[in-house]
């Protein structure tokens, strides 16, 4: 097997995720043999710093070794069994251990596999709780201008990128959008998309189940953040007119914004906490709902139809259960929340020579993450940078002309240094002459 053998035949075989297959012509597919650390390596020797955690997903590295030696554990034992009806130690212990982090407050976690999966889930365990209630008219739900919560048919209605939704427009529940509280554009963007949510709740909480946010930093708009303040506000909006607050953590829960979940920062708990992507280290595909005891309790009854029926095949898969129990043991073990902390100063020198790049603006950074726009002529900036970056021996994927880093928490000093370097080497694609 070599890199051109393998591209050829993927292109004609794999259909792949959110891509122009015809752009593959002109810009090929890369095969990946295999990956150690930060890095992945191709068929002919080249390697890539996955600056991206490859959509996320990887916290500690490609096969790291604990997570590693935790599966071929589990596979001396159990590989699944289906979770209706059935239980097994790594989804009880997972779920205990969960809960714990939200200090009990979030004591039942349902199981999904993806991410998209587990906003339906909350979405659809929300509208229930409401009509178990008694209130079946609380359907509606509320989300910010660009936010992101996945793209199957639900969860389309909740993300409001056009791109992603335009063909699909006629098979979509639409839901109310609210400005984005986006932090770059001062502070009033906050306080205008708190004052549209009063006035929509006002008009509207009798017909409304609940409010979906991605706590501190929309990350598929381009890494937007905002304060923690705006969370808080929104929140205590939220139970003034018995709507519920779904926290999606997919992408920022697990430390990626300094604390274990981002919505800790903002002092509250929300009703629904979305979880998935980095669970299992980037090892296997798990999601979950975790929730309150009041609605867990809204659920529990005589009556089959008052439960939640939601189910899906591989839900509380033990194998992934047990990825994301190391994952948990590498957090406690070597204090991971604590030692990104104490490595900010370092990664602030670092980046110095970005944040002074005539080019860059908007550079900012929370917890594990760092962003910027790049002031560029070019149309093409995203692929074009995207290829550079490769050239440097970098995996970066910029969203429109937002260049954003989100490498795994094992990246060492002299990784990081890369990253910054090679991002300085291949912004050169938007000097005049290039
Ligand atoms: C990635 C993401 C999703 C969707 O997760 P998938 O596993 O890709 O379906 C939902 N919400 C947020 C905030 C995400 O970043």
């Amino acid at each position: 097997m070599n890199n051109q053998d393998l591209l050829q035949r993927s292109h004609a075989a794999v259909w792949h995720p959110c891509t122009q297959m015809k752009w593959h012509e002109s810009f090929p597919i890369i095969p990946i043999q295999r990956g150690e650390g930060v890095w992945l390596y191709d068929y002919d020797g080249r390697r890539y710093l996955d600056g991206v955690s490859s959509w996320w997903v990887n916290l500690f590295g490609h096969l790291n070794p604990r997570i590693v030696a935790a599966l071929h554990a589990q596979l001396g034992q159990l590989e699944h069994v289906m979770l209706a009806g059935f239980t097994h130690e790594p989804v009880v212990r997972l779920s205990e251990r969960l809960s714990a982090l939200t200090k009990r407050r979030l004591g039942h976690c349902f199981y999904g596999s993806d991410g998209a999966s587990a906003t339906e889930m909350a979405l659809k365990m929300s509208a229930h709780f409401w009509r178990n209630q008694g209130q079946p008219a609380k359907t509606g739900f509320i989300a910010l201008a660009n936010s992101y919560h996945g793209e199957t048919m639900g969860a389309l209605g909740v993300t409001d990128v056009p791109l992603f939704r335009e063909a699909y427009a006629p098979l979509i529940k639409n839901s109310v959008i609210l400005p984005s509280p986006d932090s770059r554009l001062g502070a009033d963007a906050a306080r205008f998309s708190l004052e549209a949510l009063q006035r929509h709740l006002q008009g509207h909480h009798e017909q409304t189940a609940a409010l979906i946010v991605e706590p501190l930093i929309q990350a598929a708009a381009g890494m937007v953040f905002h304060d923690a303040e705006f969370l808080h506000q929104a929140h205590r909006l939220c139970q003034e007119y018995s709507v519920h607050l779904i926290a999606d953590e997919i992408a920022v829960g697990f430390g990626r914004t300094g604390t274990f979940f981002a919505h800790e920062q903002a002092a509250l708990t929300p009703d629904f906490l979305c979880l998935s992507k980095g669970i299992t280290g980037g090892f296997l595909p798990l999601s979950l709902v975790m929730t309150t005891d009041e609605v867990y309790q809204a659920f529990y009854d005589d009556q089959f139809g008052r439960g939640f029926l939601h189910s899906h095949s591989y839900t509380g898969n033990t194998l992934a259960c047990s990825a994301a129990m190391a994952v948990l043991d590498i957090f406690e073990e070597d204090r991971v929340i604590e030692v990104n902390r104490s490595r900010q100063s370092h990664f602030a020198v670092a980046t110095a020579a970005l944040r002074a790049h005539p080019a860059v603006l908007n550079f900012r950074q929370r917890g594990m993450i760092w962003a910027f726009e790049v002031a560029c002529e070019r149309a093409d900036f995203s692929r074009a940078f995207h290829q550079a970056a490769l050239r440097h021996e970098l995996l970066l994927r910029p969203i429109g002309t937002t260049v954003y880093f989100m490498p795994p928490y094992t990246i060492s000093d002299a990784e990081f240094q890369h990253l910054v370097d090679a991002t300085l080497g291949s912004l050169d694609i938007c000097l005049p002459e290039s």
